[in-house]
């Protein structure tokens, strides 16, 4: 079920990081995959707007998901149109975050479903791997194929990156979004 979410704070380095209690769980995807249409089909409220004000979009955005848990919306990537100094900046930030936030519960890694696995997703599986958190794939725009097809996507992608959390979801149709609430609920929350 949607949930009311607030926006907490926004944050690049550590000591910016909010205080509290609850498990994180961080959202990334390429630029333009339809993370922000995700989230908000996760709220009752329109949030996303938050991460894609300007000045926010190269910042960890954290947002209370009803009181239950910290979701981080990280920024985009997929890096053609930026310059090295921003990419090496993108990837202190996350690397940072990933590998010393001790509330990290799980990575949902948003990727658009008729796009191949790149080497930028790789980056995040590697990371998962060696740093030893979870990580779900939510594959997005499902309504953009068949259901064959869709099924054939979500395989393929199981198939190469060994993850078994791997779903279609479309924010347009509304559908797989309750799939993907109850998997982390019932695996990253406890
Ligand atoms: P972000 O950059 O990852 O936050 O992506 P957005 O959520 O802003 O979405 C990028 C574009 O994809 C927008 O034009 C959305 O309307 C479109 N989009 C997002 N999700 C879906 C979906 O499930 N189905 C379809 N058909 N379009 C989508």
């Amino acid at each position: 079920m949607p949930k009311q979410i607030r926006f907490i704070k926004s944050a690049v380095v550590e000591k910016d990081y909010p205080v509290h209690s609850r498990a994180e769980v961080a959202i990334a995807g390429r630029s333009n995959a339809g993370k922000s249409s995700f989230i908000n089909g996760l709220a009752t409220n329109k949030i996303a707007k938050v991460s894609s004000t300007p000045g926010k979009t190269r910042l960890l955005n954290f947002f209370d998901v009803a009181a239950t848990f910290v979701l981080v919306d990280m920024p985009g990537y997929g890096f053609a149109a930026r310059s090295g100094d921003e990419i090496r900046d993108w990837h202190k930030m996350i690397e940072t975050y990933l590998s010393s936030r001790e509330s990290l519960a799980g990575l949902i890694l948003v990727m658009d479903i008729r796009r191949s696995w790149s080497e930028d997703e790789e980056l995040l599986r590697r990371f998962s791997e060696t740093q030893g958190f979870p990580l779900a794939v939510v594959l997005t725009k499902a309504d953009k194929m068949s259901r064959s097809q869709m099924l054939q996507a979500v395989a393929k992608i199981k198939k190469e990156t060994g993850l078994s959390a791997v779903f279609a979801t479309s924010s347009i149709k509304k559908t797989g979004q309750e799939e993907v609430e109850d998997y982390i609920y019932k695996n990253w929350i406890k």
